[in-house]
């Protein structure tokens, strides 16, 4: 058999093309902002995760700059070897403390970060429970380990203490969750996960792609949130959302991050982030700990578009806080009607369908920006009501 026969019969995003509604691959003109121009047109932006909007901020536009003057663009080697820089090293510290935590490590991306961590951590005689509605890279970070993976219903804590209980004592056992499912923008029941896992001896490990910047003191996250700092073993997050950049980073003690940096392959045989990676990134912290507002704004909007979106009438997924507001469109077709139809007339959304839904429970994920205005965002939102109103 060739083994390329699958490409030539995989036909279903040529179908979707075909019939008009293939909502992917938008190119954009512009940066990253509260509006901008995919193909030449004008859109209202609400699909990114650049929740405190600093993407486009002067500062960390020129902390990248000069990062660029002093190191040059890229560091062409491991951490482990050449590619240490003193703008490595300088974020990590600063955000390992702001985090509360004794230690913190940068990885490539967030999706290698939990590749690392996760397959870093875990051996053979080892079991993770990781709830079913986590991200894609938790899945592939289970596959690689050679440890076991049981998975547990989306925030079902009865489920996962039956498994934590069948679970043989002599096993090393990870809890590992979404802080904030970046799906649904529901937050996991840190609470209840900690005291199973002190309960069963299991360590816990949050990743808060989309807590960071949004949630706890200045946007400490999902673990400062609860207050649960001392009680999380591992905060796994990203530099693609509040922090304005690419990367990811793991934080933990000063055990487990030693260990990880001599054990986990994605960390150890991977050319270190470049330098206004890293350099935007710790900018943006920075920004984070002197200014409260940005993300103060984003709760208030995220609170105001909720009001908003249930007084237009529209099907939405209740009860958050987060800036991520998933709102029902069900059928594959109608979601890419949706968006398709979104954007011709000057709002980007995001469609979420199989495998990231659930079959027939597909939606339209409107995440937002603190730099949205409301003013904006009454536009998008009638936009959006009428649109979901002529496709239903
Ligand atoms: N974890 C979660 C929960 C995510 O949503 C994402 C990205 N969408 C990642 C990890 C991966 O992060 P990155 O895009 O920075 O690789």
């Amino acid at each position: 058999m060739d083994i390329f026969e699958k490409c030539e019969k995989f036909t279903r995003a040529d179908d979707i093309k075909a019939a008009g509604i293939y909502p992917y691959f938008h190119e954009l003109r512009t940066r990253q902002d509260v509006v901008v121009n995919m193909e030449g047109r004008d859109v209202i932006m609400l699909g990114s995760n650049n929740y405190l909007g600093l993407t486009s901020d002067q500062e960390v536009i020129n902390a990248a700059l000069d990062s660029l003057k002093t190191f040059g663009t890229g560091c062409s080697g491991s951490r482990f070897l050449n590619g240490t820089l003193s703008l490595h090293t300088a974020f990590e510290k600063d955000l390992a403390k702001f985090l509360g935590k004794a230690e913190c490590m940068t990885f490539g991306t967030g999706f290698q970060a939990n590749l690392g961590i996760i397959a870093g951590i875990t051996g053979r005689h080892d079991i993770i429970f990781s709830d079913r509605e986590n991200h894609a890279s938790i899945y592939d970070g289970c596959k690689l380990s050679y440890g076991e993976t049981q998975r547990f219903r989306h925030n079902d804590m009865k489920h996962l203490e039956e498994l934590l209980k069948a679970a043989p004592k002599e096993k090393g056992k990870l809890i590992v969750t979404d802080g904030v499912f970046s799906m649904s923008g529901v937050i996991c029941n840190l609470p209840e996960i900690v005291r199973l896992a002190e309960k069963y001896n299991a360590r816990v490990m949050v990743d808060d792609a989309h807590g960071f910047g949004v949630l706890g003191k200045n946007g400490r996250g999902t673990v400062d949130h609860f207050g649960l700092t001392d009680k999380v073993d591992i905060i796994m997050g990203t530099f693609s959302k509040s922090l304005a950049s690419m990367g990811g980073f793991c934080a933990a003690s000063e055990r487990v991050i030693n260990y990880l940096r001599h054990n986990s392959r994605p960390y150890m045989f991977c050319a270190s982030l470049a330098p206004p990676n890293i350099a935007a990134a710790h900018k943006s912290l920075e920004i984070m700990q002197r200014d409260e507002k940005r993300q103060k704004k984003l709760l208030e909007i995220s609170k105001y578009v909720r009001e908003g979106i249930e007084k237009r009438g529209l099907d939405y997924k209740k009860g958050g806080i987060t800036p991520i507001i998933p709102i029902y469109t069900y059928t594959l077709e109608n979601t890419f009607k949706a968006c398709i139809t979104l954007f011709e007339k000057g709002v980007y959304v995001n469609p979420v369908v199989p495998p990231a839904a659930e079959d027939g429970k597909c939606l339209i994920r409107v995440s937002l920006m603190s730099t949205h205005t409301k003013e904006i965002l009454d536009k998008a939102m009638d936009t959006i009501a009428g649109v979901l109103k002529s496709i239903k």
